[in-house]
């Protein structure tokens, strides 16, 4: 067994734990100086703060980043097709480049994100930082299952080594790899997404290991899913490992993670001092109040080599800046909803997948598994919601169905048809899931 040693609460506790006013003093400053630098240097963002008639300058408080012009994904891969290898919102020479990493999106052109030596540094700290919050220590010994090949996840594990675990560089290998290493080094934390974790679980029971005895895991990092911050998920993952997940949250165009949970897993602490977090309504572009949902958009403070300034996301989250029981003082993200992209609108209401997943995942008839199909029919939406019943259920399917049906409509107004399957029926994501079919387009697939 590894001995248990005392260690300091915080990685860095002035900053972690300054008051609410410090912070926005801090981010103020920031952002004055990084809009300079964009402005400086980068040809971009010259020409769209002139278009704009917005001038760094006039940056006296933070709500003045409102007067300054979007971006999007599509701004980063329109400005890399124009000025190649990288876009012109690059403000440093090429030379001091040390790392990228590339994303590709739906559209399959990857899009570059570049750092300098210092940028990448920072990043790293940061990753250090966040897993100390979630009780990695240095006596740990951490198995990075994420891909590196250019993922933008791949690096955080050098925050993990940073911090003194001793760090497994383990990739995406195949699951019965992946659980040998665990057994052989006896890992006690391993970072992957939840749908793999909870897959990864599965396989392991069915291979005769007993996670609990057979194997050290005490902490699952996961990201890149909604499902790690819907509770129901996390604690049938936690239950099925005998372990603690905490969930985080990383964006490619950024960092790998921009914010994680802590011991208290009551929202992801996020990186404030070096990213900006506008939570904003989707069709007017106001400001929503705390706590509301709106689509998250983002401005680096420091990264230089690629300044982001309003980059909308396309995610619908929520922020809280209520005080942690953990003492740190930073806003947390209490949940990525949903991507705009995945946002499903039936007959007039709003439903996200996750929604979903929660309800699925909370009823302990059913194995947590899903799959939504929206179809029209005689011109109205009709949805259809797919589950499947647990291998030890024993009741009728109709009661099981009536009782899902009945809570979806009760949380999300939102009827649809429930067809209870077979245990193992829905295919079984390995990574992110996709679990939504929209066939009223009639060119899903
Ligand atoms: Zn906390």
């Amino acid at each position: 067994m590894l001995m248990s040693t005392q260690h300091r609460p915080y990685w860095d506790e002035a900053l972690e734990t300054q008051p609410r006013e410090d912070w926005a003093a801090l981010k103020l400053q920031l952002l004055q100086k990084h809009l300079h630098h964009a402005y400086n240097n980068s040809p971009y963002y010259r020409a769209s703060f002139d278009a704009a008639g917005v001038h760094p300058e006039s940056v006296r408080s933070l709500d003045d980043i409102r007067r300054f012009p979007f971006i999007n994904k599509q701004t980063l891969r329109e400005r890399q097709l124009a000025v190649p290898p990288f876009g012109d919102l690059v403000a440093v020479p090429e030379r001091d480049i040390v790392y990228i990493s590339a994303s590709s999106g739906s559209t399959g052109v990857p899009t570059a994100s570049p750092f300098t030596a210092q940028d990448f540094d920072e990043w790293i700290d940061y990753e250090a930082r966040q897993f100390w919050s979630s009780g990695l220590r240095p006596e740990d010994r951490y198995a990075h299952s994420l891909n590196f090949s250019l993922f933008v996840g791949g690096p955080c594990v050098l925050g993990a080594q940073k911090l003194g675990a001793l760090s497994i560089h383990a990739g995406t290998v195949p699951s019965e790899r992946l659980l040998a290493i665990a057994k052989q080094f006896q890992v006690t934390a391993i970072w992957t997404t939840p749908s793999y974790a909870w897959y990864l679980g599965e396989t392991a029971v069915k291979e005769g290991i007993d996670l609990k005895k057979d194997l050290a895991i005490r902490r699952i990092f996961v990201a890149g899913e909604p499902g790690g911050s819907i509770p129901e998920t996390r604690q049938r993952i936690e239950a099925l490992w005998g372990a603690s997940v905490y969930d985080y949250y990383g964006l490619s165009d950024i960092f790998g993670s921009c914010a994680g949970m802590c011991e208290e897993k009551d929202g992801l602490h996020w990186a404030e001092d070096h990213i900006l977090v506008e939570v904003l309504h989707p069709d007017t572009n106001e400001p929503v109040e705390e706590g509301a949902r709106g689509e998250m958009v983002l401005t680096t403070l420091k990264k230089s080599a690629r300044p982001m300034v309003r980059f909308r996301t396309g995610d619908i989250v929520s922020f809280t800046s209520e005080p942690c029981g953990c003492g740190r003082t930073s806003i947390r993200l209490q949940g990525v909803h949903g991507r705009l992209d995945d946002m499903l609108i039936i007959k007039g209401a709003n439903l996200f997948p996750s929604d979903v997943e929660a309800i699925a995942r909370r009823d302990h008839d059913l194995t947590g598994e899903y799959r939504l199909i929206v179809e029209r029919q005689n011109h109205l939406d009709v949805l259809t919601v797919e589950v499947e019943r647990s291998a030890t259920f024993s009741g009728r399917d109709e009661d099981l169905a009536h009782h899902f049906g009945r809570q979806l409509k009760s949380i999300t107004g939102v009827s649809a048809v429930v067809k209870i399957l077979p245990a193992d029926t829905l295919p079984r994501a390995t990574h992110k899931a996709r679990r939504v079919e929209d066939r009223r387009s009639g060119v899903w697939g």
